[in-house]
């Protein structure tokens, strides 16, 4: 079978484990966590970041951070994963979901300023597949209601929205090393904190409420409790792990490039010939090939692709249900329809993508997707 995914090591990985583990310091907080803030402030020009356990406690940290109480109001995409809801709702925020682009499933920013009223405090935007919103549109809307934005970058590490890296254009941006990402430490996270109001205060919330960082670094003499917080740090173990893909994440964003243009260039006569569609990328955004999908005409059509596919050892998945229609919150929504995101959670399908994909297995699996069109005429 060839897989959905498959991690990718880049050889240090146990190496740098090791080398944590024999500094006799495997907590959080220490030589490997360090090495991986350097190389995000440094290389994204990120004002403040904060390694944590997962994208999930990223986005909770964001949710303390402009203190979300019961009855504000957060705008966010439908066609998401639930952390990007559920981090506000545990809060007790009210979401009000926005609809999908005919063209991409990314959010529809011209929706947002509509929506907004009195008690909205935060744009919570997606890049979808590591392809940038349109932040201009949502940076303005932003200013002139004051309100916080906070990206949800988890797919979208080296990926830019003109010569900005996603991430570092909100107030905060929250990304994900889980196992399914571009770079991954089985799980993980970071928070980069870019408005500088809230650098000190999300050190705290990091530590468990304590101001135990500027403690160590000096800069008080009584560690004690301070603020709220929970535990967001991830052991050593975890950045040491994480350190020796970030050492190789060019290399490695190029051979996902390549993958994902072999299979737009492969599969484009398809989309020529309108029997699918290919991912749009629009000329503000980069691809940081995160994921290739194609956009079936119908539910029963990529039914019968991804069975036609497992019937030939690929493995491809469809993604998101639109949260306004899932069992958790459907009875709590406010009744608009959703149709372009609709469309993507039954028509969208997820190809195999990932480093070590071969040249043989990537050829098999595009003649399977053209033989399955052919065959249906
Ligand atoms: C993967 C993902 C998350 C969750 O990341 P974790 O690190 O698993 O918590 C959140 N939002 C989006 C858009 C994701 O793709």
């Amino acid at each position: 079978m060839i897989p959905f995914n498959k991690p990718h090591l880049t050889g240090k990985e146990v190496h740098y484990i090791y080398e944590a583990v024999h500094s006799g310091k495997i907590s959080g907080n220490g030589i490997f966590t360090k090495k991986c803030h350097d190389f995000f402030t440094s290389t994204y020009g990120f004002t403040k970041t904060l390694m944590t356990s997962s994208c999930t406690d990223a986005l909770e940290m964001s949710s303390l951070l402009m203190d979300i109480q019961p009855g504000d109001e957060i705008i966010l995409p439908t066609f998401t994963f639930v952390s990007t809801a559920n981090a506000f709702v545990l809060r007790g925020a009210k979401l009000v979901f926005v609809d999908s682009l005919a063209t991409e499933p990314n959010m529809n920013v011209e929706l947002i300023e509509g929506l907004i009223t009195s008690k909205t405090k935060a744009i919570v935007v997606v890049h979808y597949a590591g392809v940038a919103c349109d932040m201009d549109v949502v940076m303005n809307i932003a200013k002139k209601y004051q309100l916080f934005v906070v990206e949800d970058a988890a797919q979208a590490i080296s990926s830019y929205y003109k010569d900005k890296p996603l991430g570092g254009i909100g107030d905060f941006g929250a990304f994900s090393f889980h196992e399914t990402k571009n770079i991954i430490s089985g799980e993980g996270g970071l928070l980069a904190i870019n408005n500088s109001d809230y650098c000190n205060r999300s050190e705290i919330i990091w530590e468990k409420g304590t101001n135990r960082s500027a403690f160590f670094r000096g800069e008080t003499d009584k560690y004690g409790w301070v603020d709220v917080g929970s535990s967001f740090l991830p052991s050593e173990i975890i950045s040491a792990f994480l350190y020796a893909q970030l050492e190789n994440v060019a290399e490695i964003q190029a051979k996902r490039l390549e993958i994902w243009n072999t299979y737009y260039n492969t599969l484009s006569p398809l989309a020529e010939h309108k029997k699918l569609r290919l991912p749009y990328i629009p000329a503000y955004a980069t691809n940081n090939a995160h994921m290739f999908y194609v956009i079936c005409n119908s539910l029963e059509e990529r039914t019968a692709l991804i069975d036609y596919l497992k019937a030939h050892n690929i493995l491809a998945v469809f993604h998101y249900l639109s949260l306004h229609k899932s069992p958790y919150f459907s009875d709590k929504h406010d009744g608009r329809s959703m149709d372009y995101a609709d469309q993507y959670a039954e028509t969208l399908v997820r190809l195999p993508l990932f480093y070590d994909l071969s040249t043989e297995d990537q050829e098999f699996i595009c003649t399977k997707i053209l033989s399955f069109y052919s065959e249906k005429i």
